[in-house]
């Protein structure tokens, strides 16, 4: 079985998920330096405990 080698855009990165261990929040990011902004950035404006169950 060999498969045919895929192109360049999807070789190593395809598409990366990143879930906030905080808020659950998921990001999704396609390249390695985009995951790094998003994940930097989110963990920079996520809120430490967000208590905001309104039930
Ligand atoms: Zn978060």
């Amino acid at each position: 079985m060999t498969d045919t080698p895929p192109p360049a855009s999807q070789q190593g990165w395809d598409r990366a998920e990143f879930t906030c261990g905080r808020c659950f929040v998921t990001v999704t990011a396609t390249t390695e330096r985009e995951y790094i902004r998003l994940v930097a950035g989110h963990k920079a404006q996520c809120p430490p405990t967000a208590r905001a169950t309104a039930s």
